[in-house]
């Protein structure tokens, strides 16, 4: 085959599954080994394109088809057509996002989109960076907070320091307490605050807990706000929590990977983020709500330039960057804590460009619509209950067996049988003891209708399984 006829055939295959992802199924569940016999992975095939084709084509029918609306498991979904572009785009190119040399287009479009978002949260002297995701961005966040504690955290290390604590709240990411451990703070100096009973943080136990560590002298310097809280969808209560930076002195982080999507709207802002242009730094995914290609964040610092660099940057790095060029300033790599980088701003100013913050205000309005209406569907259901407070954008419910059944284990199952079956995937979490079943809602075009038959299909599998 001719690159030609490789082109076309690669083309027909993308739009093909493109325009059937809606269809059917959102997958044909396999059994692990079921899977590999059909993929015969140990085939060899050198220069076989036929061969090739066969694998691909096998990819797309075995995937987990997240465009459809069975899919409703994880706070993404599909992907925007231009962002899907971009991303064909950067496949082609191949490039790395470190420097201006290597990547014009992409750092100017970094740049610029970078200064878009510093604006639309508000952030006067700031800066920022693409980063791998919200994980690693409030990781970056952590770090160069701990590198502010004292002149020379950087060189010197913790030692010669009394231990530091970090704080985040009960119902936070992960992610946090992944950055205690790499920054060398150890998981149990990332204390977690309580939270109030729709999973927000309690500032009155955060000032608590910031004197009690005072008192043990160890040294608060770091507190991260969820800013949507990945199962209930709480926000943190900034205006309080930004008083108690002024009054002790930390960063104050937000993690906005989920709820960050609140920006795109004026009234949402000031609903779930009044004072978020105050804080040290925000991090936010544009994989999520607003619907771009996997991987997409931003992380922004409201603090004057070089703040960022000076964080991540360490080693002798002049075979990459050459700093007697005039246009060194605008790399990227230098404020990055990688070496190579993926380039995702293509796919980003894309959507940016075709949506526009109207275009995606809207959408994320369109989600807590049907949120609404998902909750007041559960309350009028009898076989469903909600299990939280519905703060924002997760809508956390369960089916209610009768008392003879234990509604966790018959919640798992309910929710494994959907998934075998193909019929959807939904998330589980547990608040406190209680497993819940969590629906979010990514699709652009999802509607009413979808969140009925969504709910339908969790009450006739509830009741299946109750008459087996
Ligand atoms: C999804 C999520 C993260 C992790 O983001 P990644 O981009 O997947 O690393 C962090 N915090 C919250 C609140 C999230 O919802």
């Amino acid at each position: 085959m001719n690159d030609q006829a490789i082109f076309q055939r690669l083309l027909a295959l993308v739009e093909q599954y493109y325009a059937r992802r809606k269809e059917g199924k959102f997958l044909e569940y396999m059994e692990p080994q079921a899977l590999a016999e059909v993929l015969d992975l140990e085939r060899q095939a050198p220069g076989d394109w036929q061969q090739l084709f066969d694998w691909m084509e096998k990819y797309l029918t075995h995937s987990v088809k997240t465009g459809n609306s069975g899919f409703l498991n994880r706070m993404w979904s599909g992907a925007n057509l231009p962002s899907i572009m971009g991303e064909i785009i950067t496949a082609v190119t191949n490039t790395s996002a470190c420097t201006y040399e290597a990547a014009p287009v992409s750092t100017l479009m970094e740049h610029y989109m970078l200064n878009s978002m510093l604006e639309l949260v508000g952030f006067e002297q700031g800066e920022g960076q693409m980063t791998t995701g919200s994980s690693n961005g409030n990781m970056i966040a952590m770090l160069a907070a701990r590198n502010q504690v004292a002149e020379n955290i950087k060189e010197k290390g913790l030692v010669n320091h009394p231990p530091l604590v970090a704080f985040v709240s009960a119902d936070a990411h992960y992610s946090l307490d992944k950055a205690a451990n790499i920054l060398g703070l150890g998981t149990d100096n990332l204390i977690k605050v309580p939270v109030d009973e729709r999973g927000r943080m309690r500032p009155d136990s955060l000032e608590q807990l910031l004197q009690e560590q005072q008192e043990l002298e160890r040294q608060p310097f770091f507190v991260c706000a969820t800013l949507g809280t990945t199962v209930r969808g709480a926000y943190d209560p900034l205006p309080a929590l930004l008083e108690l930076r002024n009054k002790y002195g930390f960063w104050l982080h937000g993690d906005g990977a989920w709820g960050g999507a609140a920006l795109l709207d004026d009234e949402l802002r000031q609903r779930y983020l009044p004072g978020v242009e105050q804080l040290d730094s925000f991090t936010w995914d544009f994989h999520k709500m607003p619907g771009s290609n996997l991987m997409c964040n931003l992380l922004l610092f409201n603090h004057h330039k070089g703040t960022l660099r000076c964080a991540c940057s360490a080693g002798e790095h002049s075979y990459l960057f050459r700093e007697e060029h005039e246009d060194a300033e605008l790399d990227t790599g230098t404020a990055s804590l990688q070496c190579g980088r993926r380039v995702d701003s293509l796919k980003w100013f894309l959507d940016w460009k075709y949506f526009g913050k109207e275009g995606l205000g809207k959408r994320v309005r369109h989600y807590l619509e049907l949120c609404e209406y998902a909750e007041s569907r559960i309350q009028s259901l009898p076989r469903l209950e909600m299990t939280a407070f519905r703060e924002s954008f997760n809508v956390c419910f369960r089916f209610l067996p009768p008392p003879n059944h234990n509604a966790n284990d018959f919640n798992l199952k309910l929710r494994h049988r959907l998934f075998e079956e193909g019929v959807t995937l939904v998330g589980v979490a547990f608040i406190g003891e209680i497993l819940t079943l969590r629906l979010l809602i990514t699709h652009p075009d999802f509607s009413q209708k979808d969140v009925d038959s969504f709910l339908q299909s969790v009450i006739d599998m509830g009741e299946r399984l109750l008459n087996e």
